[in-house]
């Protein structure tokens, strides 16, 4: 019998505390983000990021540019948020501003999505003190706890590798002593690789690319994948109505990952004010 790892109770408590938290602060937390354009869809995500920031208390603050340059942005960044305590920049960013340029820029303490390569290579070599984690990485691991899913000695099978899910998610999983197999877009067949995991990670990007042939019998899938199908349907990476009569635990798209996340983004945002204010 599947069950349904449920996403949106775990965000539930996690807001609460939250709340908690934010309430024994000194000040409110600060968190900026930046948008550079005005992709509809990113504006309506940041907007409603800022929304359940209010919501637990977090002053949130969105600098919204329709155009500016990299210096100017590398300007802003250093000058007028230097006393936040939390950054984040939506991306992807355009074209003529390089990406790892104005994530250098944050410092590594106000940088909420784990980006820093000061970050990643503490995270890499094990360090716990001082260190993000980006939010979608966290969000599958709580998941994991709340369910009480063991991940050591798991076979752990992440599809993705990018900076922000797939390759932080690969070390979080090897520290608790998963053993791990990460795949990507040349990664052929895929089904060969995925078939072996206990825990199947999907973070891709296609609408339902995870056929139930290529899950594990009991398998624990988790789904971060977010797309629209032909329908126009909000949808994950896997085929979730065939893979649930296959898998033990399930994500479902959406109310699983989601949810969480966000309220990580919150999480670590409440943790660089208290590391800054205690
Ligand atoms: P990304 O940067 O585009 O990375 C996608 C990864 O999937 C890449 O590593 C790519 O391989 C791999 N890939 C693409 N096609 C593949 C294929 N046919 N077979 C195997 N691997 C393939 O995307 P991302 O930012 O990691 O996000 C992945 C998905 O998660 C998206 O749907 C995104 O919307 C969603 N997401 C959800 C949340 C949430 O809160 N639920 C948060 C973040 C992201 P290469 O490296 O070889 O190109």
């Amino acid at each position: 019998m599947v069950t349904l790892l449920d996403g949106t109770i775990i965000a539930q408590a996690l807001r609460e505390k939250l709340k908690t938290r934010v309430e024994k602060l000194l000040r409110p937390p600060t968190l900026s983000i930046i948008q550079v354009g005005s992709d509809p869809a990113s504006t309506v995500y940041v907007k409603n990021q800022k929304l359940k920031g209010e919501e637990i208390g977090i002053d949130t603050k969105i600098h919204q540019f329709n155009e500016i340059t990299e210096v100017d942005l590398i300007h802003f960044i250093s000058n007028e948020l230097k006393n936040d305590d939390a950054i984040i920049v939506q991306l992807p960013l355009p074209k003529s501003i390089r990406t790892q340029k104005i994530i250098s820029m944050i410092r590594p303490d106000q940088d909420v999505d784990g980006l820093h390569f000061i970050n990643v290579g503490r995270r890499r070599l094990g360090y716990v003190e001082d260190v993000f984690w980006p939010c979608t990485p966290l969000a599958c691991i709580e998941i994991l706890n709340y369910y009480n899913i063991e991940i050591e000695g798991k076979h752990a099978v992440i599809v993705g590798r990018s900076n922000l899910v797939g390759r932080p998610l690969a070390t979080f999983l090897e520290q608790r002593n998963a053993t791990i197999t990460q795949c990507h877009s040349r990664s052929k067949p895929l089904s060969k690789y995925t078939v072996q995991g206990d825990i199947l990670i999907a973070a891709i990007g296609k609408a339902r690319i995870i056929t139930s042939d290529m899950v594990k019998e009991e398998a624990i899938v988790i789904d971060v994948g977010m797309n629209r199908d032909e329908k126009g349907k909000l949808c994950g990476d896997v085929d979730f109505k065939k893979v649930k009569e296959k898998c033990s635990f399930i994500t479902p798209v959406p109310g699983g990952i989601g949810p969480i996340t966000v309220m990580e983004l919150f999480d670590n945002t409440v943790l660089a004010s208290e590391r800054k204010q205690n």
